[in-house]
């Protein structure tokens, strides 16, 4: 198959910011992996005559190639926001970043989490972390969260840190969290806050030092990136005492001849042991670029309108039922889960993937809350013939009005 452009009829969402597609695929699985940006190709292929080892060849290709992987570090900083002595690693994806954040939490660390995470942002903690349940609503999610931070200061020892693990917004239904708030109160009971961004850095701007997080995890390709190119950003003091996430060369400043003699270096190569993976981190960083220059309201309000239109046709079948935990107005990114009453959930991906339009089912790598959504589907329809999985659609930045109405259609029609 050969890309081939698939631009949006509305101009919004032309220009740098195409994306890569196949002529007649309707790609509505944004939310798992992005459609790659032309901006990142083009980056990809222009560094590929120059392609030598980063960090490691004194040529000049080596020291062109040293350079551009800084330069996307300080740009990929610099476009999340980073304060001047945050660490900005570059890891595989977000999964990476926040297992590397998990092994890098001083010994005693309390880690606190909702229940509606990602299994990313739920499994890499150490044992004694707290898990709060799904919350109704974002205040009560700030309620709940002030009171357990409240609880933990009472019950443990006050020295030992505490890191809050939220998600900006839900891979499963879209809806946003109140990150900046959850920061407030975090911050207050002197806790730390980590944000995964996976499925928020894709819609709207991020930025560590607006919504005062701590540390940011991203995945590269979910943000029209390619795979293989995710980062950590965030307070360097615990990254910089902690041993490294993968030893070897590049994260050692000494290594003598008995067996556990190494120093280790500060700064992000600590934990970016091995050969790094440039062409990713310079194609992370031309997205940035482009979305750094690009008319982001414009393009939210032309996801927002795509949204609201797949919402209003989904809501319009009686058969189909959205997933949802904070209720229909909350803010949301482009992303619906739903099921289809009696119907399997795989049974109509696969006829969806019959007539070339792509959803994802299951239970979304976040089982606890997708199995809680699909029991409230269930009470809040009536309905006893809900299938045990769902479906997701999620839209950006190469979607239009045609895939929205072309999956609506398909809906309509099967039943
Ligand atoms: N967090 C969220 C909210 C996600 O949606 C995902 C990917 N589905 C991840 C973390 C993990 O991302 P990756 O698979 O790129 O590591």
């Amino acid at each position: 198959l050969v890309p081939a452009p698939v631009v949006g009829s509305d101009p919004a969402s032309a220009g740098s910011l195409d994306v890569l597609g196949v002529p007649g695929e309707i790609n509505l699985d944004y939310a798992a992996t992005a459609p790659c940006a032309r901006v990142a190709a083009d980056a990809v292929t222009a560094l590929l005559p120059w392609y030598a080892s980063v960090h490691r060849g004194a040529g000049a290709l080596s020291r062109r190639c040293t350079l551009a992987y800084e330069r996307a570090r300080q740009t990929v900083g610099d476009f999340f926001g980073a304060r001047a002595d945050d660490h900005v690693i570059f890891t595989r994806n977000t999964t990476d970043a926040l297992n590397l954040l998990g092994r890098a939490l001083p010994a005693g660390t309390t880690v606190v989490t909702f229940a509606g995470e990602h299994h990313a942002n739920l499994l890499p903690w150490p044992r004694g972390s707290v898990r709060l349940p799904v919350p109704a609503d974002a205040a009560e999610a700030v309620r709940a969260l002030d009171a357990a931070l409240g609880e933990l200061r009472r019950a443990a020892n006050p020295g030992l840190p505490v890191l809050v693990a939220v998600t900006g917004a839900s891979n499963v239904t879209g809806e946003l969290w109140p990150v900046a708030d959850l920061a407030r109160v975090a911050h207050r009971h002197r806790a730390r806050i980590a944000l995964d961004a996976a499925q928020l850095a894709p819609h709207v701007p991020v930025d560590l030092l607006a919504l005062d997080v701590d540390y940011v995890a991203v995945s590269g390709h979910k943000l029209y990136a390619p795979f293989g190119a995710g980062v950590l950003i965030g307070r360097a003091d615990w990254l910089d005492a902690a041993p490294p996430y993968l030893a070897g060369g590049g994260a050692t400043a000494r290594v003598g001849a008995a067996t556990h003699d190494v120093t280790w270096t500060a700064g992000p190569a600590r934990h970016e042991g091995g050969t790094p993976n440039l062409l990713g981190a310079v194609a992370l960083a031309a997205v940035c670029d482009a979305l750094a220059a690009a008319d982001r309201d414009a393009l939210h309000d032309r996801e927002q309108r795509l949204l609201a239109r797949l919402r209003d046709g989904l809501g319009a079948l009686p058969h189909v039922v959205e997933l949802r935990t904070f209720g229909p107005e909350a803010p949301r990114v482009g992303i619906v889960s739903f099921v289809v009453a009696g119907r399997d959930s795989a049974d109509v991906a696969a006829e969806l993937a019959a007539r070339s339009i792509g959803v994802r089912d299951g239970l979304f790598c976040a089982h606890p809350l997708a199995r809680r959504l699909l029991g409230e589907a269930a009470a809040r329809s009536g309905r006893r013939d809900l299938p045990p999985t769902a479906l997701r659609a999620s839209i950006g930045l190469g979607s239009t009005e045609e895939h929205v109405d072309r999956l609506v259609a398909a809906l309509a029609a099967r039943r």
